[in-house]
């Protein structure tokens, strides 16, 4: 299966991407940890992308689809892939459609997690995210870990994502509404959208997507 997973910052997407793609047996492919894994292993497409994040405004294009193509290339994901910030706007998203249709390949759904913009901000503000594993995601209030500043999971240590402030939260907002919004409609047009709500439990959240998923995967079969 090839999936897109989309939502606006805070929506849980690397929390579902991670349960999604156990369960579907594919590989996640986030390209915001793959951005994070280039700065803090200092190289230069770390060092270019950074200044953007840090601002909370897209990777210039050149720099992400080359990227992100680069990893959809690798042998893991022949077999399909759980694309989590890929794409994020619309000429990504007709990169990616080129790219898939040189290898005589289609998307099979995009999953297009709502939730309320008061939920977002309160989400990030207290988001904390495991140093050794991104899915291993933790909440001052909402979830605390046991210890604090420690992951429950792995006992890795928790921090505080530099571009999780309230500041540059909104501007990520900002440009999820401007930039990636539209690629919601884009997907509508070729019947790919299953939009659910992100609300409530992390463990029902997934249970909804994978419903959601399995209905119109089987909707497109018959
Ligand atoms: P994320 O971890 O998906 O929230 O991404 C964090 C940041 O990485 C974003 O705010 C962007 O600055 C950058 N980023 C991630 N994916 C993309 C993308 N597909 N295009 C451009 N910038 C991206």
């Amino acid at each position: 299966m090839r999936i897109v997973l989309v939502g606006p910052p805070g929506a849980g997407k690397g929390t579902q991407a991670a349960y999604l793609a156990r369960n579907l047996s594919i590989p996640h492919i986030s390209t915001g940890d793959l951005f994070r894994a280039n700065i803090s292993q200092g190289t230069e497409l770390g060092r270019q992308a950074k200044a953007y994040m840090d601002a909370g405004e897209l990777v210039p294009d050149e720099v992400t689809i080359g990227m992100a193509k680069e990893r959809m290339e690798q042998p893991d994901a022949a077999g399909g892939f759980l694309l989590d910030g890929f794409p994020r706007n619309v000429s990504q998203a007709e990169a990616l459609d080129a790219m898939l249709k040189s290898e005589g390949m289609t998307l099979d759904a995009v999953l297009d997690l709502e939730v309320p913009e008061d939920e977002v901000v309160k989400r990030i503000a207290g988001r904390r995210i495991c140093r050794n594993d991104s899915s291993h995601v933790f909440h001052v209030t909402y979830s605390p870990p046991k210890q604090e500043d420690v992951c429950d999971i792995c006992g890795g240590d928790l921090y505080q994502r530099d571009d999780d402030t309230e500041e540059t939260v909104r501007k990520r907002l900002e440009v999820y509404h401007t930039q990636t919004e539209p690629i919601i409609d884009y997907y509508r047009g070729q019947g790919l959208v299953v939009t659910i709500s992100a609300l409530g439990k992390v463990t029902d959240v997934t249970e909804r997507a994978m419903e959601a998923l399995k209905k119109s995967t089987q909707h497109a079969k018959d």
